[in-house]
């Protein structure tokens, strides 16, 4: 096929940009018009490509993105990206020059963060959303006082643009919503008790920004549901736009063979064929994320299940098929083949852990294919380095 013209290794992941344009303007349509879209990219976008899904949200109506670390930011503006960016985690006080640079938004997450950026800021100067603790102990500044202060130290220093505040929840994703509820009324008390009022107002995540429009203030920070998942397996069923997953990672077999009763899989020899059996090796193993806990899992091949048999190497597995498939058969491993779906959900159930956790953990070995109209528009191999 002629997408492997830019890479010699039968596994690659997709990633459908025409899904993440779609998510994203769905839940932009829930919003009033003045209520911004912040895309949340951090993790080389989920692990789906940040410049890529950058550029589609910003196409999909977000107005701003959102990374973890300034070198996420960075990253981004060296690929081009001159849309407003927030650096949503902790950046080293004596870097703030370098925001300040490459205009990208810094998080202030206490007093003392501010003091020592004041002092090494120079001549420049910096945009800054105010990070407020509300409930989540990670980071931001806690209670009215300290918030106070801020505002005080701020309206003396011009140097600073505060341009936004926010806060962080930690349970919008659950159906018992007393603690959301608490950390929302915190919020709003303290954004009663400024006198200030930044051009930005944010708190909520996927989670909170499609379920409590209460919660959406004038800007919305939008990470999983963007890729098409749902931030919790419990309000999957209640959500108020339909998701479609973006992300598919696919091999081919590189070698069948016929097992006989008795004959071994892999290291450890632990999986013993039980009758005549057709094996397939596909090469992913987990140096590409693919980890060994996911021994036993399906994948599809010729749109049927086939269970991954015997432990996952680093660079290969082998899977039991349910009939004879030649070398070069396509097998699904996330994705769709005919009625079949293995969704990144039922990955996460397997493993014990949560969606967020599965396209982010599909290392930078497995090239990336990105699909727009059903056509490959570009590609990512790491290992290359094109
Ligand atoms: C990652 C992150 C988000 C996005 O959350 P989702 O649940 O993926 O929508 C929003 N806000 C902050 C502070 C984050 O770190």
């Amino acid at each position: 096929m002629e997408k492997q013209g830019f890479f010699y290794r039968d596994t690659w992941a997709e990633v459908d940009l025409d899904a993440i344009y779609q998510n994203a303007s769905a839940i932009k349509r829930l919003l009033p018009d003045d209520v911004e879209l912040i895309a949340v990219v951090k993790a080389n976008g989920y692990g789906h490509g940040d410049v890529e899904v950058a550029e589609t949200a910003l196409a999909a109506g977000a107005g701003y993105l959102a990374v973890a670390f300034m070198d996420e930011a960075l990253a981004l503006r060296k690929k081009g990206i001159a849309a407003p960016i927030l650096v949503l985690g902790a950046t080293r006080p004596e870097d703030v020059h370098v925001a300040a640079r490459n205009r990208i938004t810094l998080t202030a997450i206490n007093f003392e963060w501010l003091e020592k950026a004041a002092s090494v800021l120079g001549d420049s100067s910096l945009r800054i959303h105010i990070k407020v603790d509300t409930g989540m102990a990670r980071l931001g500044f806690k209670g009215l006082d300290e918030l106070k202060q801020a505002e005080a130290f701020l309206e003396q220093d011009s140097r600073f643009l505060l341009e936004g505040i926010f806060t962080h929840f930690s349970t919008a994703d659950e159906l018992e919503s007393s603690y959301f509820q608490h950390q929302l009324k915190e919020f709003e008390t303290l954004l009663e008790s400024l006198t200030v009022r930044p051009k930005y107002i944010h708190a909520s995540n996927s989670a909170a920004g499609m379920r409590f429009a209460g919660a959406r203030f004038n800007a919305i920070r939008l990470g999983i549901s963007m890729y098409g998942l749902s931030p919790s397996p419990e309000i999957k069923s209640s959500l108020p736009v339909e998701l479609n997953e973006a992300f598919s990672l696919h091999s081919r077999l590189v070698q069948v063979k016929k097992l006989h009763k008795g004959e071994k899989v892999s290291y450890g020899a632990t999986y013993e064929a039980s009758n005549e059996e057709w094996i397939g090796t596909i090469p992913i193993g987990y140096a590409d994320g693919w980890i060994r806990k996911l021994q036993g899992q399906e994948v599809l091949v010729n749109g049927l299940r086939a269970p991954i048999v015997g432990r996952v190497c680093m660079d290969q597995c082998m899977v039991r098929l349910q009939e004879y498939a030649p070398v070069g058969t396509e097998v699904t491993l996330i994705g769709k083949q005919g009625s079949n779906f293995v969704r990144i959900d039922e990955i996460a159930r397997k493993l014990e852990t949560i969606n967020y956790e599965i396209p982010c953990i599909i290392s930078n070995r497995v090239p990336r294919l990105y699909k727009k109209d059903g056509k490959i528009v570009g590609m990512h191999n790491h290992v290359l380095g094109s």
